[in-house]
């Protein structure tokens, strides 16, 4: 039988195993380990690759939104727009800025944050809106930032899953005023541990964001503001760097996959993902639904074949959140979808004929 897993980091690794080494080895030759000339180097690659001014390289994806929270003002109390069906951390970010959370449903062909929705969730106490652009299509920014401008909200991105993606030809994290990235090792860049960034073009945000990420340091043993510890380090920086180069075509290769996806798999059961116009998809996951989802999920396992679900349990409905009361039903898009998605596999080192078999097996299905 097959075995195709639903991700695949050692082969990953295999691909691109020397200029990682040669990188890990330069900096633990060094003797520099944290906030020193690879990150800068990487800020500055990566920011070019954004096309945005600044970027500051932090812990993690989460606290990449967190640390633009803080620094965009939103504290105790205030109300954050954004959708339940995302990856938690995106809910840990605004809780962790002493905010609440609140929930608009998705458009159900984007998956993302439904824009129509979006003004009749603003109240007085709302300070911002973060956008996700999950499983890497780009939400549909233009519609938010004019309802941002409107009512003068801050509006963070969270690109964790978008690393490339476009709307109108204009990349991620550049519409509002922070773009906040990941990279976990499963994202379309990922380090080889946690590590994340923010992105923005305004240079004192960004002189705000690097005290923060470093215990509110202005020079060394001063301190002008309470801060945190969240510093992408060295390592990761230069691993980063070393496969910034190669994020192109590993975007180009999901695109392909996704291709042969959606004209292989003739099983009219199965929902594939449609692509909104002007929009850029980067395929972090190739996403179908079906209303027999488990039963699919556990066909396809039978024969060797790896998924995930992203996300079976919207966050409305996570134990963690039953203290905001939101019932059941009130966000029917979100609800149905944790029903029904179905992760596939889709990685750049994914083989032509391995896919072909995923797709004979969801025909068969
Ligand atoms: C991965 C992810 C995060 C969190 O990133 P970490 O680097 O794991 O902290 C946040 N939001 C979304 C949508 C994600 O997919």
């Amino acid at each position: 039988m097959r075995d195709i897993p639903f991700g695949n980091l050692k082969r990953h690794y295999a691909s691109i195993r020397d200029e990682i080494d040669a990188a890990v080895h330069r900096v633990l030759e060094s003797g520099w380990y944290i906030l020193g000339n690879e990150l800068s180097q990487f800020e500055k690659e990566f920011a070019d690759y954004v096309d945005v001014k600044h970027s500051i390289g932090v812990g993690s994806g989460t606290e990449a939104l967190h640390l633009a929270l803080v620094a965009a003002g939103v504290g105790r109390g205030d109300h954050v727009i954004t959708v339940a069906n995302t990856a938690v951390p995106t809910l840990s970010a605004i809780s962790f800025a002493g905010a609440v959370p609140i929930f608009v449903d998705i458009d159900p062909d984007s998956y993302c944050i439904n824009a129509a929705k979006i003004e009749a969730a603003i109240t007085a106490k709302t300070r911002a809106i973060v956008p996700v652009h999950l499983y890497g299509h780009a939400c549909d920014m233009p519609t938010i930032m004019d309802i941002a401008r409107q009512h003068d909200l801050k509006v963070i991105e969270d690109c964790a899953q978008a690393h490339g993606a476009k709307n109108n030809g204009q990349m991620v994290g550049t519409f509002g005023d922070y773009g906040c990235f990941s990279f976990y090792p499963s994202k379309n860049l990922g380090a080889f541990g946690d590590a994340g960034i923010v992105v923005t073009n305004d240079t004192a945000e960004a002189e705000k964001l690097i005290k923060l990420r470093n215990y509110g340091q202005s020079k060394r043993y001063y301190h002008d503001s309470i801060g945190f510890n969240s510093r992408l380090d060295e390592l990761q920086a230069a691993i980063l760097a070393a496969k910034l180069p190669h994020l192109h075509g590993w975007i180009q290769r999901r695109q392909e996959i996704a291709a042969l996806y959606c004209l292989n798999v003739r099983n009219r059961d199965i929902h594939l993902p449609l692509v909104q116009d002007g929009i850029e998809h980067v395929y972090h996951l190739f996403v179908i639904r079906h209303q027999r989802r488990d039963e699919l999920r556990r066909y396809l396992q039978e024969h060797g074949v790896g998924s995930q679900i992203h996300y079976p349990v919207p966050c409305h409905l996570q134990a963690a959140y039953a203290f905001l009361g939101i019932k059941n039903g009130s966000l029917p898009v979100t609800e149905n979808y944790a029903q029904t998605v179905l992760s596939l596999p889709n990685y750049p080192e994914l083989l032509d004929d391995e896919i072909n078999y995923i797709c004979d097996i969801l025909n068969e299905f």
